[in-house]
């Protein structure tokens, strides 16, 4: 296992409970499902508790003008909305940031910069550091046991962008090759085999290392200035989606299928990321996941145009071809095929 750069963590049960009675008047940030579980633990409550979800700039300003006198400090609970507004508030007042996330896909608690949603884009600006970041393992354990697998999506995500980037490279695009980042990535990807069967077994370590695998990407993001070894055309196919249908599902199950998509039309052992979703429970069925088979389609047939468009970094999406053949390719990656040798 890798041993992680970045933020403080401190990995354990129950010790945002510990913490309060020496935070003074404290402002929580949160959402309702961690917060239900989180608040009966605590010995007292806020002084003000601020919902997160909405991340325009215009409304986090007008929360952070409106905090109470003599607050002291901040707290994030939940997903990535909480850890991003948090981060806001921290990045607007200076109170002390605390960061307690609430599953293991929440990489927002080891990055900076908060992603601020403006103008029907995505932002990122700020530069928040917490005093440390809380791993409650009973908080990631009360989460359905299918999204703490669907964690492993932005780690898993190294796979095709690590090829992807050599891809880039190859063309003359974008950031030149880094080779300790890539084999930095590459030692995510043998600790994800390691963590997977952890993860399904339900077991503190499995977290306590997707976790170190966040922290240093939170890290290596920072220090690199860029994030081509973990973000490629998985995502890519992930953004367009969300173009296509307007709509999204949980982040890391949309990049684990973006993973399997791209691995697959990349002809970039495929089978590997298969193996450790399943081992680690992850779900990959797109009807399980509530997603029609002619979206993913839909999304593959519209990528090659919406890199150029969205000016993203260079992938196998540019110029790829999406032809009868690819999409076969697809279905049989994903089981959505309906000819008679599917299973
Ligand atoms: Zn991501």
């Amino acid at each position: 296992m890798i041993r992680a750069r970045g933020f403080d963590v401190d990995y354990g049960r129950g010790q945002l409970a510990r913490l309060v009675p020496d935070l003074g008047p404290w402002v929580a940030v949160t959402q309702p499902e961690p917060w239900e579980v989180l608040l009966p633990t605590l010995p007292g409550e806020p002084a003000e508790v601020v919902p997160a979800g909405d991340l325009r700039p215009a409304h986090l300003d007008a929360v952070a003008a409106a905090l109470q006198d003599g607050a002291t400090a901040v707290v994030g609970i939940g997903g990535g909305s909480s850890m991003d507004t948090a981060k806001w508030l921290h990045w607007r007042t200076g109170l002390p940031l605390y960061q307690v996330p609430s599953l293991p896909s929440v990489d927002a608690c080891f990055t900076r910069m908060t992603a601020l949603r403006d103008g029907g884009g995505v932002r990122y600006e700020g530069d928040s550091v917490p005093e440390v970041v809380l791993v409650d393992f009973d908080l990631m354990w009360s989460a359905p046991r299918e999204l703490v697998a669907g964690g492993i999506g932005d780690v898993l995500s190294c796979h095709t962008a690590l090829f992807d980037w050599q891809v880039g490279v190859d063309a003359g695009r974008d950031a030149p090759w880094d080779h300790d980042a890539a084999a930095r990535a590459a030692e995510y990807l043998d600790d994800l085999e390691t963590l997977a069967p952890l993860l399904a077994a339900g077991e503190d370590d499995g977290i306590r290392a997707l976790m170190e695998c966040h922290r240093d990407i939170g890290w290596l993001c920072h220090e690199l200035g860029h994030a081509r070894f973990e973000e490629g055309s998985e995502h890519f196919w992930a953004y367009a989606f969300e173009h296509v249908t307007g709509r999204t599902i949980m982040h890391g199950e949309l990049v684990t299928l973006g993973v399997l998509v791209m691995s697959t039309l990349q002809d970039n052992d495929p089978g590997r990321p298969r193996r450790i979703a399943d081992t680690a429970g992850t779900r990959t069925d797109p009807g399980v996941l509530g997603v029609d088979p002619a979206e993913i389609e839909e999304a593959l047939v519209r990528l090659p145009s919406f890199v150029e468009e969205q000016g993203l970094w260079y992938s196998v999406a540019n110029g790829l071809t999406v032809g009868p053949a690819e999409l076969e390719a697809v279905r049989a990656a994903l089981g959505t095929g309906r000819g008679p040798d599917h299973a």
